[in-house]
């Protein structure tokens, strides 16, 4: 079917929504219409972070285009479960704030998101939401939840394990103990924060009906398995390629690229690989363990 936007042309759509013109409603294709819509509400939910700071304005803008392409791809549905992961993520962090602040492993900024973060946790999500729009099928519906349920269960576990009571491990070497806040490090209660988090992801997926011809119950499962597997990998990639540094001003180990306003020195882990990056990868991992484990079930 020929679009109404080829019909028309660009020039009558440019002049359709000229400010002043009549019959605005009436020029303007129905589809774009309802793509604007979508666009309003994504905005919206955005102006709304931002006033409770929980984004920053760089934040506010990736948030946007995260937020769009999926309502594009998935709809409802889809922006619901992104919206799931960020209020998890957003009530986790500012959960006893104040003492996270005092043992100096808080988030920056007031716990208000940047670009990075925003990119690092749902910027796949964005592409599943992209390729949905343009393929369809419960494969992008299955690796767009792995990748939800991984960032959320990674976020809740770094948030919540940073209160445990008992010093955290390395995944790597069990026997060694770490302070809180080292990426790698593992603690009961995170893990606890990863299961849950991940089971409320795959519970609200399968209750919306997001995956198409498989059962809810398997709909929680792989999300929940997808979940887990992303946070270890976190984890894993976190203890081992993830770049460890120095502060050149006060001598504390840091994974910051910045700290007393100097440059840090690295001392181990890939340069360019930083906490964003680690968690990029692990919502990839997150998806292809759900999308993999659906497959065979
Ligand atoms: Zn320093």
């Amino acid at each position: 079917m020929v679009s109404p936007v080829n019909s028309m042309g660009l020039g009558n759509i440019l002049l359709a929504i000229s400010p002043g013109h009549g019959a605005l409603t009436a020029l303007l294709p129905v589809d774009i219409l309802l793509d604007l819509g979508e666009l309003a509400i994504v905005v919206a939910f955005a102006l709304l972070a931002i006033k409770a700071r929980a984004l920053d304005r760089g934040g506010f803008l990736a948030s946007v285009a995260v937020g769009y392409a999926i309502f594009l791809g998935g709809g409802w549905a889809w922006f619901v479960i992104i919206m799931s992961f960020f209020i998890l993520g957003v009530a986790t962090t500012l959960f006893r704030y104040e003492y996270k602040k005092s043992i100096g492993t808080a988030q920056e900024k007031g716990g208000a998101r940047s670009w990075p973060n925003i990119l690092a946790n749902g910027g796949i999500a964005a592409v599943f939401g992209l390729a949905e729009l343009a393929f369809g099928g419960s494969a992008f519906a299955l690796l767009y939840i792995g990748a939800m349920s991984a960032a959320a269960s990674d976020t809740v576990a770094t948030e919540l394990g940073l209160l445990s009571k008992s010093v955290p491990r390395l995944i790597t070497r069990f026997g060694a103990r770490v302070p809180p806040g080292t990426s790698g490090g593992v603690t009961e209660l995170g893990l606890l924060g990863t299961i849950v988090a991940a089971a409320a992801i795959g519970t609200i997926a399968a209750v919306l009906g997001v995956v198409q011809g498989v059962p809810p119950y398997e709909v929680v499962f792989v999300a929940t398995m997808g979940g887990i597997v992303g946070s270890i990998a976190d984890s894993v990639i976190g203890a081992t390629v993830q770049r460890k540094s120095v502060c050149i001003v006060c001598g504390k180990a840091t994974e910051s690229l910045i700290h007393c306003g100097q440059p840090t020195r690295r001392q181990s882990g890939v340069v360019h690989i930083d906490n964003n990056i680690v968690n990029l990868l692990a919502t990839i991992v997150g998806a292809a363990a759900s999308l993999a484990l659906a497959l065979v079930l």
